[in-house]
């Protein structure tokens, strides 16, 4: 790469003011979301090769910014007359995986057989410990069920595999060390097996370079339960991905149960291979929605029960009001609320809570507005803003008016009639409507959905 981008330095500074150009003419906020993530692969016969570690930011690329890149560094180097927008598989390799955390150790709780794979198990993750809501009634019961059927007489395999989806910290892993722990004590002798894809993969790794994967297949292929938390990680690492199909495939043919947990659905998984995407799909899909205000209570109050020092209701109220983010993040919240009290050793009040989570509140509060909504969304689409408050009903305005409002009903707390009302006083049927049009397409339209993604992704950071 560095032969081929010949005068290296002087490439990487017309890169550098590409770049910097974009950033000014696009902004920080689309920026970030994928314009930084490009690098310069080679400048070569008057072509230049910028690289991107996915097909979808490749795509994106390609469609939006490729004609800009090219214009700005034919200015640059004259002799540029053509802009390539690669995807490089290394790149995707080492691309850093959000979300991957195992469980504090808890050797103990191994049995010798399947020490080895299985990773700990967190003794707090239990069906006890998790409370139950709307947003998590499926993925809980689809999760007990899984749980009930591997012990007692009448063992069977309910749905297979059991695939658990949603955004960090709704519980997943949660989940799936209580299926765990569930058939551990009802019957020790049962084979359960729980791991991060991220595990999974080194294991098979090691084992390749120990010329082992024989046991390596025996090991796997013999368990009972097998669960996979976060598979998304193995997405577009190939002979991983070959492995996990080969194992999986053999324990559903041997009837044994399979539990995947993943950020997304099986069919949103970039980088998955399209008969591992399907074969996912098979068995129960089962979505851990974002936490209520309900939820959020139910397990501060929990977590408050169970632990000595006291902590008024109007502060759980207060932090399952603002800490809207995820269960992590509140525990750590109420963690920190205790922790300081313990330090000063005074009660706790509204005012003191506000203080100690000065910063997480404020992160929290970084909410999406209908306003910027509409402004992201008529720039994406190049129409005027004010065609998202007018009647014109044309469809190149009515379309993206459609997606705004699809995108506030999704990212805003705000009613149907209010999202109606910002749009030029619209009827709230019209925005139902629209959100229910607009779900349609994402399922139906490729495009659509990539246009969503990105403009939440935009919205969001
Ligand atoms: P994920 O795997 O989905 O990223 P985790 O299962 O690690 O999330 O959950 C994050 C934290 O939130 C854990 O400490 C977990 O115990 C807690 N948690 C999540 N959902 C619930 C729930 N419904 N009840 C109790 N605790 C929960
Ligand atoms: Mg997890």
């Amino acid at each position: 790469m560095a032969e081929s981008l010949g005068r290296g330095n002087e490439a990487q500074s017309q890169w550098a003011r590409v770049r910097a150009r974009l950033r000014t003419e696009f902004g920080d906020a689309a920026y970030r979301s994928w314009l930084r993530n490009m690098s310069l692969h080679t400048i070569e016969d008057g072509c230049v090769k910028i690289a991107v570690p996915t097909r979808f930011l490749r795509d994106w690329v390609a469609g939006h910014y490729a004609d800009r890149i090219r214009s700005l560094w034919n200015a640059e180097n004259g002799d540029v007359a053509n802009v390539e927008i690669l995807v490089i598989g290394a790149a995707a390799e080492e691309a850093p995986e959000p979300q991957v955390r195992e469980a504090p150790t808890r050797e103990s709780a191994e049995s010798a057989d399947d020490k080895n794979i299985s990773a700990p198990l967190d003794p707090r993750f239990t069906f006890d410990n998790f409370v139950v809501g709307k947003p998590n009634e499926l993925a809980h019961a689809a999760a007990r069920r899984v749980a009930e059927s591997q012990v007692g007489p009448n063992r069977s395999v309910p749905f297979n595999p059991l695939f658990l989806y949603g955004g960090v910290g709704l519980g997943k892993t949660h989940l799936m060390h209580a299926i765990a722990w569930h058939i551990r004590t009802h019957d020790p002798k049962r084979r359960v097996i729980y791991l991060s894809a991220e595990k999974f993969m080194y294991q098979f790794i090691r084992a390749l370079r120990f010329k082992d994967t024989m046991a390596f297949k025996a090991q796997f292929r013999s368990v009972d339960v097998l669960m996979i938390d976060d598979v998304q990680f193995i997405s577009g690492k190939d002979t991983t991905q070959e492995e996990f199909f080969h194992t999986f495939n053999a324990l559903v043919d041997q009837n044994r149960q399979i539990v995947i947990s993943a950020d997304k659905s099986p069919t949103d998984l970039e980088g998955m291979e399209e008969r591992m995407r399907s074969r996912l799909g098979w068995g129960l899909v089962a979505d851990v929605h974002p936490t209520t205000y309900e939820l959020r209570l139910g397990i501060l109050q929990s977590k408050a029960e169970n632990s000595r020092a006291t902590v008024p209701p109007k502060v759980l109220e207060f932090l399952a009001h603002r800490i809207t983010s995820n269960v992590r993040e509140l525990e750590g919240a109420l963690n920190r609320i205790y922790a300081h009290t313990q330090l000063v050793g005074r009660e706790v009040t509204l005012e003191s809570s506000a203080e100690v989570l000065h910063d997480l509140l404020r992160a929290n509060d970084r909410r999406v507005t209908i306003d910027e909504i509409q402004k992201r969304v008529a720039e994406h689409y190049n129409i005027r803003l004010a065609d998202m408050h007018s009647a014109r009903r044309a469809r190149a305005v009515a379309r993206p008016r459609q997606v705004a409002m699809y995108l506030c009903k999704q990212l805003t707390p705000r009613s149907l009639p209010e999202i109606g009302r910002k749009f030029g006083g619209r009827d709230h049927t019209t925005v139902m409507h629209a959100v229910r049009k607009i779900e349609e397409l994402r399922a139906s339209d490729r495009v659509m959905a990539e246009d969503i993604e990105l403009l939440r992704r935009m919205l969001e950071t």
